[in-house]
């Protein structure tokens, strides 16, 4: 059988790795152990001449500790309180624990409108890279005190997908409290058995992972399963393995079996098609038929009027609008040239029609193919 992990290691420099809350905590707050045999374990591997870029949760969890508060936060500012109390700590355990092994970290604290911004998201894209070759690690997580709901990532697994694209990663690590993705929930069932390599995203698949957390986190395995399908569908593999086993880090880059594999489904989509895709917020809808869904699917071609059978939703020019077929299937998400009152105007009409109806032609495309990415995952040849 051919070895899917070497062949995902052997081309792997810059990883992502993200843990979670529930690695990263125990009873008493921080748990100072894990941290350091992680870092020790980060800083070898960076040494080895791998970029390493660590998206790390516990600032709430180590800010509760801080002020001994043992019952779940339920209130946005509270939990924003904790993290600023967290927050400091965790970054002075990390930081004292990398220069213990020779080297500097960076932090930096997003929220999700930082990386739908397109100027910001570039600047984000900029200091990352300098940090990478300046060997520094950056240390990222969500800016908690000032994200509210229309702004949040929702949890560390979702944020980790999106630095995985700014980052362009080889390889995405999402460390976790088990021994990743079992076919039913293990801790309800004996006969739970770990799933070693997911290649296709299908409902067993889905079915599979539950959204329980634990108290310390917010994700649960359904949302790494999430960020998992988000970054394979631009090509970056995922493993999901757990945090606390020793040397968890150096075994899975000696391509020991740890945890589940999630195998690249797609080509690597370009940076800015992911960054549509995956950051910026939907705002329509618009129905194509099956002639525009081979266009855009097997051509790669651009939207044209032609192929609109409707639209949904209030949008202008600019918008991100996802492309669905007649049974709501979302095929591919791109920047409207139109807006949706102008595209209900124009749907079904040739492109030489569109200056008589709408008068002016500024685009001939509804969506040019370079504002285009392709979402519908494709299965692995
Ligand atoms: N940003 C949160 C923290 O650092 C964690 C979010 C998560 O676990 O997904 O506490």
């Amino acid at each position: 059988m051919k070895n899917f992990r070497q062949d995902v290691l052997t081309n792997a420099k810059t990883i992502l790795i993200k843990v979670g809350s529930a690695v990263l905590t125990g009873s008493d707050g921080l748990d100072l152990k894990i941290i350091d045999s992680l870092v020790r374990e980060m800083s070898d591997l960076a040494e080895a001449g791998y970029s390493i870029v660590l998206v790390t949760s516990g600032a709430i969890a180590s800010g509760k500790h801080r002020l001994k508060i043992t019952e779940n936060l339920k209130s946005m500012p509270e939990k924003q309180a904790a993290a600023a109390i967290g927050q400091g700590r965790l970054m002075r355990v990390y930081s004292k624990s990398f220069e213990k092994n020779g080297h500097y970290v960076a932090q930096i604290l997003l929220t999700l409108s930082d990386l739908t911004d397109r100027q910001r998201y570039l600047n984000i894209r900029n200091t990352l890279s300098t940090l990478m070759e300046w060997k520094t690690i950056p240390i990222i997580n969500e800016n908690d005190t000032v994200a509210v709901d229309e702004i949040k990532f929702g949890d560390n697994d979702n944020l980790a997908a999106m630095i995985a694209n700014v980052i362009e990663a080889d390889l995405f690590i999402n460390l976790t409290s088990t021994d990743g993705l079992y076919d039913c929930n293990p801790t309800v069932s004996k006969k739970a058995k770990l799933i070693r390599v997911v290649n296709e995203f299908s409902e067993d698949i889905e079915a599979a992972a539950t959204d329980e957390t634990s108290s310390a986190g917010t994700g649960g395995m359904k949302s790494k399963i999430q960020a998992a399908k988000k970054v394979t569908a631009i090509g970056i593999p995922c493993i999901i393995a757990p945090g606390r086993k020793k040397n968890v880090l150096t075994e899975i880059m000696a391509g020991k079996e740890i945890g589940t594999l999630f195998l690249p489904m797609a080509d690597r989509l370009n940076a800015k098609k992911y960054w549509i895709a995956f950051t910026l917020r939907t705002c329509g809808r618009i129905i194509i038929d099956e002639g525009a869904k081979k266009a855009l699917l097997e051509k790669g071609k651009s939207l044209l009027p032609s192929g609109i059978v409707d639209v949904e939703g209030d949008f202008n020019l600019g918008d991100p609008v996802v492309c669905a077929d007649h049974k709501g299937t979302i095929l591919a998400k791109g920047l409207v040239n139109f807006s949706s009152a102008e595209i209900s105007k124009i749907k079904g009409l040739k492109t030489s029609q569109i200056k008589q109806v709408l008068g002016h032609n500024d685009y001939d495309e509804v969506i040019h193919r370079d504002n285009l990415a392709i979402t519908q995952q494709n299965l692995r040849k």
